[in-house]
């Protein structure tokens, strides 16, 4: 997990510097700039409010691991599963054919898993029933 790793005391990490790449497709310009997006605006606010303690700027992790660190430790997860499993194999024959069909599972995995959040986000939010009428008082 890499949230531990974006902060050290009072110094913000972002980027390559503390292996924020997309194990899947090797992609890491996103979550370079997402991540110092979120850096930046703890540091503006501890500018605005001269508070430059560890515990004030922690606040970068939570925003980081909602922003970037969800998406890539979900990433690390296929990777293991996939991947991973095919690194761990004992015959080296086997690990050298496995090896590119891995990289294949783990990508489709992903595609399947954002196609289907992107489909979610498309439909519209389920209807909601009409309010009932209030009971006749006689
Ligand atoms: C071959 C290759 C292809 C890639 N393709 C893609 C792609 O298609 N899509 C994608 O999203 N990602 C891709 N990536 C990954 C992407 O490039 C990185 O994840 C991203 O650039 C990380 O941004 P960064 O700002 O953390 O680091 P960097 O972009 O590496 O920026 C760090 C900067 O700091 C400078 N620097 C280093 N030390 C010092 C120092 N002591 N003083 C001053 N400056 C210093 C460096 O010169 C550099 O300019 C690729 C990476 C490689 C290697």
């Amino acid at each position: 997990m890499l949230t531990s790793l974006v902060m050290i005391r009072e110094i913000l990490f972002a980027g390559d510097s503390v292996g924020m790449v997309s194990p899947i497709t090797g992609e890491g310009v996103y979550y370079a700039v997402r991540a110092g997006m979120d850096a930046g605006v703890t540091a503006a606010e501890a500018v605005n409010n001269e508070e430059f303690s560890a515990e004030f700027l922690s606040v970068y992790q939570e925003r980081w691991a909602k922003s970037v660190g969800m998406i890539l430790d979900f990433q690390e997860q296929i990777f293991q599963n996939t991947v991973g499993k095919i690194l761990a194999l004992e015959d080296e024959k086997e690990k050298d054919e496995q090896y590119e069909k891995g990289f294949v599972e783990a990508f489709n995995i992903f595609i399947s898993v954002i196609e289907k959040y992107a489909q979610q986000k498309k439909e519209p939010p389920p209807a909601t029933a009409p309010p009932k009428k209030p009971p006749k008082v006689e």
